[in-house]
């Protein structure tokens, strides 16, 4: 089950995903009963009560991973880690809010999933893309929007080249069976998301 518990939030704020490994309603019985999957919260965002939102759905998180580190993904870092006493992994331990590295092509359990670190500077220097094949499901960050949208290089890393050779990448690795594409900003891509990765693509190119 993934959930963007930033859903209506009007405010500066990225989206943030819980991940847990709890079936849907449609699911069939699990018949292990004691796996309910890792509780992960994928980016914290910022200037609402996440904390909240989070316990509407579980009791706790086993982990936080952040895509990368600009403020509107990690403002709400500091409530959470003191609400859950959990830790986060992320690409670059530098970083205060990162207390594990995450490096490209390391592996991190989400929910009942695992999932691949894919390093995608371009938007910025510290960030991951998230791909599980085996659910195929992919967390884009601020790399890849819907409908060919893609991470702003106007900031500090910021850099275009890097951006679309990021976003080549992502193309390659993912797999036919893409389903769900789980976006930094907007709507999640539940229809075909490789069409919208390859229109990013395009569109990176265009200006
Ligand atoms: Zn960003």
């Amino acid at each position: 089950m993934i959930r963007n518990l930033a859903a209506g939030v009007q405010a500066f704020t990225s989206n943030a995903f819980l991940v847990s490994g709890e079936p849907r309603a449609d699911a069939p019985p699990v018949t292990d009963a004691g796996d309910h999957g890792r509780r992960v919260l994928v980016d914290a965002g910022s200037n609402f009560d996440v904390v909240g939102r989070v316990r509407e759905h579980v009791d706790g998180l086993d982990a936080v991973v952040l895509t990368h580190t600009h403020p509107d993904h990690v403002g709400n870092l500091a409530d959470v880690r003191e609400a859950f006493d959990v830790e986060t992994w992320g690409f670059d331990t530098d970083r205060d809010e990162v207390d594990h590295e995450l490096p490209d092509g390391g592996t991190v359990r989400m929910g009942s999933a695992e999932y691949e670190a894919l390093h995608t500077p371009g938007h910025k220097d510290d960030h991951l893309c998230l791909y599980s094949p085996g659910a195929g499901v992919l967390f884009a960050g601020d790399l890849i929007f819907g409908n060919g949208g893609f991470g702003r290089t106007d900031l500090a890393e910021g850099d275009r080249d890097a951006l679309i050779d990021s976003i080549d990448r992502v193309g390659e690795r993912v797999g036919e069976d893409l389903r769900e594409m789980h976006v930094g900003h907007g709507p999640s891509v539940l229809t075909d998301p490789r069409q919208d990765v390859e229109l990013a693509a395009r569109s990176a190119r265009m200006r």
